[in-house]
């Protein structure tokens, strides 16, 4: 596509949006039941895509991307009626007679720029939010999960109106091209740096962006845990997707006196779920191209793997790997790992605990297992992340009741549920006065006014 092209796709969107046809309940239900007939209808396809380009199975599939999608359309679908509903808010008295309501209005033509790691997770799950507010939206997802990125160009246009929703394919040269557009929202999810080259972009045409980004989530192992059952939410959430997934836990910090207990618990739940030989387990992915095998095999060498450390090139195979003895400068803790490898530190305070978070980017998630209630209260009061999980960790962008997103460095804006549909509209404050009542004290000259003015200035809002 040339930049004309992209011009005139957005043109094409933008009449489409400004006639009014996005506006009705009746058009935004019929997008949510487009989407989860397209996840529904071509399921078997879609996970085909995701196992070519991550191996995924199928359950894995169905719980961030397939399934997940077709469900947060039915989510939205059930509770649109109310979101779109005005909300009412109490007149001053002395405006009466009148009333205030704040609409949901949508904001117009919306860009969806995806990451490879969930696919269709990260294009449509937005995409739900922005068809529910009655936008239109061009979604680019990442080249890098390129099965999934064909199979969405394949079949949107099968279900939606090109006015309406449309996949452009591509990588950085046709994402540039995309930004120079003028859009009404940009919705990115990805890495920090790119980022800041996005919201850059946005800043041209003051458009306001949802920024979804990544980072270091801190996972706290405190001694009061259960440790059994931290250990396999531990190694769920880190070498699921193989470990490509942005609220995993990164790293864990321990308290010394369970530290050698909780590694050895790690160590058996990694045989529980995939058995002597992971390479062999049907459960248990790949990474996703040779550059990130590159970069995630020099990050073994950041300690010693109390289980695991092994890998294959040409399988694109990195064992799920628990590592000790890492230094709090080694390389893995310099970057978001984004792999199955699990460093594991000891720290031994709450304090200690609070100054570790602090001193760092803010995280996207943040994570703390402990059966010790007041340990966690005063982690969480001390601390910011973008979300935060106690006993459990990485699985919360999986409840729509939950706004999900980043805080400083790990991005800004909430999204899905009802939290996407507040992402994707303008809260536009409609004032109602009537014009029946227009009483001669709220006008100058003030001093003719006397006491009655004094009154009114306190009724003011
Ligand atoms: P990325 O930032 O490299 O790419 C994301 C998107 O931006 C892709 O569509 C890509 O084509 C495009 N892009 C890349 N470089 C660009 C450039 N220079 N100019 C314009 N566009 C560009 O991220 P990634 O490698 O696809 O994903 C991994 C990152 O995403 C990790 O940091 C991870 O934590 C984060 N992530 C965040 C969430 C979340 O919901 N917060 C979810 C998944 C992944």
């Amino acid at each position: 596509m040339s930049n004309s092209d992209y011009s005139a796709l957005v043109a094409s969107q933008r009449e489409f949006f400004l006639s009014g046809a996005t506006r009705p309940a009746a058009w935004r239900k019929a997008q949510l039941e487009a989407v989860n007939a397209l996840f529904t209808d071509n399921h078997d396809e879609l996970c085909d895509a995701l196992w070519k380009d991550l191996r995924r199975n199928v359950n894995d599939a169905d719980l961030m991307d397939v399934a997940y999608c077709a469900k947060e359309a039915e989510y939205a679908l059930k509770h649109l009626n109310t979101w779109m509903k005005p909300v009412r808010e109490p007149m001053p008295v002395v405006f009466e007679p009148g009333h205030i309501l704040v609409h949901r209005d949508p904001l117009g033509v919306t860009l969806i720029i995806g990451a490879w790691n969930e696919p269709f997770m990260l294009t449509f799950g937005p995409l739900v939010a922005a068809l529910a507010a009655g936008n239109t939206a061009v979604l680019k997802p990442s080249e890098i999960s390129a099965a999934c990125a064909a199979a969405a160009a394949r079949l949107v246009p099968k279900y939606f109106d090109p006015r309406a929703v449309v996949v452009v394919e591509g990588g950085v040269p046709e994402t540039t091209e995309l930004l120079a557009q003028e859009w009404d929202l940009i919705f990115f999810t990805g890495s920090p740096s790119v980022g800041k080259i996005v919201h850059q972009a946005a800043a041209r045409n003051l458009t306001p962006c949802v920024l979804e980004l990544g980072g270091k989530n801190p996972t706290i192992v405190h001694s009061s845990a259960n440790l059994k059952v931290t250990a396999r939410r531990i190694a769920f959430g880190r070498f699921i997707n193989s470990g490509h997934i942005c609220t995993a836990p990164d790293h864990v910090l321990v308290w010394p006196d369970v530290k050698d207990a909780f590694v050895q618990h790690m160590a058996e739940t990694i045989r529980e779920f995939y058995g002597d030989d992971p390479q062999q387990s049907p459960d248990y992915g790949r990474v996703i191209n040779r550059r990130n095998f590159d970069r995630l095999v020099t990050l073994l060498d950041s300690g010693k793997a109390a289980t695991g450390g092994q890998s294959d090139a040409a399988d694109l195979y990195i064992a799920p790997t628990v590592l000790v003895d890492v230094a709090v400068d080694a390389p893995i803790m310099q970057e978001e790992i984004f792999g199955p490898i699990l460093p594991v530190l000891e720290i031994a305070s709450v304090e200690a605990v609070v100054e570790w978070v602090n001193s760092r980017p803010s995280p996207l998630g943040l994570y703390v297992f402990a059966e010790d209630n007041a340990v966690a209260e005063r982690i969480l009061a001390a601390t910011r992340s973008g979300d935060a999980v106690v006993n459990d960790c990485a699985i919360h962008p999986l409840f729509p009741e939950l706004p999900f997103g980043g805080v400083g460095n790990s991005g800004m804006g909430k999204y899905h549920g009802h939290w996407g549909f507040e992402a994707f509209t303008n809260a536009r404050g409609v004032l109602h006065h009537s014009a029946r009542v227009d009483p001669d004290v709220r006008y100058p000259p003030y001093a003719k006014h006397g006491i009655q003015r004094v009154i009114v200035n306190k009724l003011m809002p």
